[in-house]
Parts: C-alpha cells; structure tokens; sequence
C-alpha cells in the first residue's frame, strides 16, 4: 500500500494523469501517511499556479428562500407561507448590490430558492437592471438548477435560456446543484433536483456559449467514496471538452439543521480527514482545474488555512450576506474583511493576491 501510494504521487507530480482507482486508493489512506498525499498536493499546486492565495470581495445576494424543491441536504428553503420566508423585490437586489460596488465587491453572486412564481424572464429582469445600475459588477448567477427552471418555465431550451441570460448580464455561473453527479445518490439526496445528464447539459452549454462556470462537489453526508470518485471523473472529463471550470470548490456538508440528518439518513459531516483529502486528491486528480477553492464559511477559517496546504490555492470571497450555509447550521460567520484573509495567508508565508472572478489580479 505505501509503495502504491508513493507511486500514484510520483505519477501526480511527474504531469502523467493518475486514474480513478488511483483517487479511490488515496481517498482510503489513513494515518500519517496522509502527510504525503498533502505534501504532494502542495507541491502540485505551487508548480502549477504559485504561491500566492487569491481572494475575491464580493457580496452574495439570495433572492429569496422560498422554493418548490424538497432537497434533504437543504435547511435554507421556505415555502411561501412560512413565517420567515422572503422575496427581495428587485429594487432592493440592486441597492445591495450598489452597497456592494461602493465598499470594493467586484463580484455579486446571485443565486436563491426556486420560487413558484419566478421564471426565466425574471432572471433576465434581475440581471439588467443590476447591470443598469453597476454596469462594471461582474454577475456570478443563477445555478444550473435555476437555469433549467427559468427554461422549463418558460418553455424554452437551455441554450436559449444561457444565451438570454448572456445577453442580458449573466458574466459567469456558479458549479453548484451538482452535490454528488450520481443519479442513484441524488434520487436519494434531491429526487427532485435536476439530474446528472440535465447539470452536464446545462453546465457544457454555459461553457460553449462564453459563460465560464466553477464546479463543485457536496461531501460528506450519504456518498461513498467511489461516488466521489465518479463525480471528479465527470468534473475532468467536462473540463477536457471545454475548459469552462474557473475552479473546483469543495463544499463539506453541514449537517446540523438539514432533513436527512434529522432523518438519520445522513452522517453528521466529513471527516478532518476527509476535509484536507478531497482538496489534496482534486488537486492531484483534476490536472486541468488551475483553481481550488477553498470554503471557509463551511471549515472556518483555521482548517481553511490548513487547507491551503493541501493543495488549494484560494480562499474563496468576503460573502457579505452568506445564508445558505449560516442556515444549515454552519457558525462561521457571514462575511469576513480583507485583513482577516491577509491574516491566514501571511501566517503561512504565501502571498495574498485579491482577484475578480475570472482569476485576474485586482487592486484593493
Ligand atoms: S438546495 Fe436549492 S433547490 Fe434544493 S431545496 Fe434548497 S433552495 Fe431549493
């Protein structure tokens, strides 16, 4: 099993692919032979884009929470007459995001529940009159669950419904309602949610019509390790066709208020271990994703830090407004300032670098 191990990282750093088994193999390691792996992750990443720690300011914007989806890993969604549900009309969305311009946010992430009243058409409202007032904001919006929405609501194709979104502001789309791409996974986790074949179509699409995208994976509740492995596969073989994915962004589930925790279906979290192994075998694994991410609304800001050692090489944004995660339980606050970053980034001897969505240097 070592002399594996140690084959598999030797592959990893020598540019030559390593396969499936190969990820499924270091994502049972246990032990300190898990210093390895993280040693040669980190490696990987330095040789591929450097020592400096990228960070974006930017404020996240949920429309509302009111959803016709039932998702199990979901503490966020309301139904339209529950006590705390809200819908932001849209002039309110656009003083959040001025505020934002004003205090430094390059970025605004748009993203929220599937509200029964909303179709494409008020994607499309969202985006111009956001672009309207804050023409130079770059809009990261509207998940590969909402697009399909927007579309079936309005009877239209994907593409048709990337391109009007395109048109109308859309800069770039987040990776996520993707959790884990297996459909016998998700009919268990969201059997409501868009499939694997409709997340691929969409996100390809987003690709191919000039809107790159992240992608991501959800980990940690009631997924095995193969299907991780399977998911990754996806991830590299999408990436191959288009090389639309900005970043890979690891997201560990929060289990606290979520219904198929309380239902015992799921288990309370990942591991610490399997925290810094899916960062060190994205990184080994997805060669042709430049950017890892990591979450550190969802592993706080000191094992953020130690996965920058792990292989990732970004921190993610300032999230003004973070919901989704605060909701599910997560305690790490709702945003964080530039100094907090700086402070994690220079503790290890890296080089903080503020960025726009797209990875381009910015100054702040
Ligand atoms: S994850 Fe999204 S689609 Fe699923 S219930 Fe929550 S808000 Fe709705």
């Amino acid at each position: 099993m070592a002399n594996a191990i140690a084959d598999i990282l030797k592959q990893a750093q020598s540019d030559n692919r390593i396969d499936e088994n190969d990820a499924l193999t270091l994502l049972n390691v246990r032990g300190a032979k898990l210093h390895s792996i993280f040693a040669a992750a980190d490696a990987v990443r330095q040789t591929r884009v450097g020592d400096s720690v990228s960070y974006v300011i930017n404020r996240n914007i949920n429309f509302t929470n009111i959803c016709i989806g039932s998702c199990g890993f979901c503490a966020f969604h309301a139904r339209k007459d529950d006590p705390d549900a809200y819908f932001l009309p849209v002039d309110e969305i656009v003083k959040r995001v001025v505020e934002a311009r004003q205090t430094g946010a390059t970025e605004v992430g748009i993203f929220s529940g599937l509200h029964p009243d909303v179709d494409g058409n008020t994607y499309v409202e969202i985006l111009e009159a956001v672009k309207n007032a804050v023409p130079d904001i770059h809009i990261h919006a509207y998940s590969p669950a909402e697009v399909a929405y927007g579309a079936e609501k309005l009877g239209i194709s994907y593409v048709d419904m990337l391109k009007m979104l395109k048109k109308a502001g859309l800069d770039s789309m987040p990776g996520t309602a993707a959790e884990i791409l297996v459909d016998d996974v998700r009919k268990k986790l969201c059997p409501q949610k868009i499939d694997t074949k409709t997340w691929t179509e969409i996100i390809v699409n987003a690709h191919r019509v000039g809107i790159p995208t992240t992608c991501t994976i959800m980990y940690g509740h009631i997924e095995s390790y193969e299907d991780v492995v399977n998911h990754l596969r996806l991830l590299r073989t999408i990436q191959d066709e288009t090389g639309g994915f900005t970043e890979f962004v690891p997201l560990s589930f929060i289990h606290y208020n979520t219904p198929i925790y309380r239902a015992g279906i799921a288990r309370p979290g990942a591991t610490g271990r399997e925290d810094l192994l899916i960062y060190a075998v994205g990184r080994l694994y997805l060669d042709n994703i430049p950017n890892i991410q990591v979450s550190w609304v969802k592993l706080g800001t000191k094992f953020a830090q130690i996965a920058l050692i792990c292989g990732a090489n970004d921190l993610g944004g300032t999230l003004i407004d973070e919901n989704i995660t605060r909701t599910a339980g997560g305690t790490f606050g709702q945003s964080l300032a530039p100094n907090d970053f700086v402070r994690i980034i220079t503790d290890l001897g890296r080089t903080p670098r503020v960025r726009d969505t797209l990875y381009r240097t910015q100054s702040y």
